[in-house]
């Protein structure tokens, strides 16, 4: 087992810096953060003095990688023209950003498809990202960030509730610019929470859950773990998270997903609603879980 990648969601209030020693602070070797206000709007201009310092003490520390998250309003599948060209732009422009910091991870919900139906979420979402990702290409040559489409609870209209909507939206991006996707393909954060109310039962069948992960997305493209307990039961639909074994997945459960042979060498992310003290306190815990 390689070095374990644990930490937390952080406010990107204070910079890049900031961040990094926040989360040397709690024990953290990886955070995750918030582009932008996550009910959307303009981003922070990047501080390129505070991204260069940012750089050396993440190298000096074994800090990443970092996992930006894009904002909860972000969805190229509503049903306004305005919500998807929000969507697109925002993401385009979250893209810029994240080359200053090459390497890092972002991650976003594929969106809600309102009533259309989820094959028309799918589509929507897709030919966005393939668009985004052409225009990219074409101005920067390439994509120094691993996109990854986040896998979703299910509640209410969400695309993605399951890993076949994940794997259909991740087949049409890549048939729409099959070169590009080839150099720079697509990922997946798996949200613990999300797919345990999604009816995936990783407290008692993970080896059968991480199988059709493989089977209908491949392993291979899974690049970061969400790492969250759940206050409601099997399937749920809900997505409410709760503390590390505070909820129904339980402690064991994720002691034994933090040492799967499968996702031990990948990054998780808690997400859990703790406050700095509680995410230290569950990144010690899942420390002393670690084998
Ligand atoms: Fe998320
Ligand atoms: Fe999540
Ligand atoms: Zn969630």
């Amino acid at each position: 087992m390689g070095e374990f990648k644990i930490g937390c969601h952080l406010s990107a209030s204070g910079g890049y810096l900031a961040m990094a020693q926040t989360a040397c602070s709690i024990g953290a070797n990886v955070f995750q953060f918030f582009t932008r206000n996550p009910r959307g709007g303009a981003a922070k201009p990047i501080d390129r003095e505070d991204v260069k310092e940012f750089k050396a003490f993440a190298e000096k520390n074994g800090i990443g990688p970092i996992l930006a998250h894009a904002p909860y309003t972000l969805n190229a599948a509503g049903v306004e023209e305005r919500v998807r060209e929000f969507a697109e732009k925002t993401m385009a422009d979250d893209l810029v950003r994240l080359e200053e910091t090459p390497g890092a991870l972002y991650n976003f919900h594929p969106g809600s498809h309102v009533g259309q139906g989820a094959e028309t979420g799918i589509e929507l979402i897709a030919s966005m990202l393939a668009r985004v990702l052409e225009k990219h290409v074409e101005k920067f040559g390439g994509v120094s960030t691993g996109i990854l489409l986040e896998t979703m609870a299910g509640k209410g209209s969400e695309v993605g509730r399951n890993f076949e909507e994940v794997a259909q939206i991740i087949e049409r991006t890549e048939k729409a610019v099959p070169e590009i996707a080839a150099k720079f393909p697509l990922g997946v954060c798996l949200d613990t929470c999300h797919i345990w109310d999604g009816g995936y039962d990783i407290a008692s069948a993970l080896d059968k859950v991480l199988d059709e992960f493989n089977a209908v997305i491949g392993l291979e493209r899974l690049k970061a773990i969400h790492l969250n307990d759940s206050m409601n039961t099997l399937g749920a639909h809900k997505d409410r998270h709760a503390k590390i074994g505070k909820g129904h997945i339980g402690l064991e459960a994720i002691g034994r997903i933090i040492n799967h042979p499968k996702l031990a060498d990948k990054p998780f992310y808690l997400e859990t609603p703790c406050d700095l003290q509680g995410y230290k306190e569950e990144i010690e815990l899942l420390k002393g879980l670690r084998k």
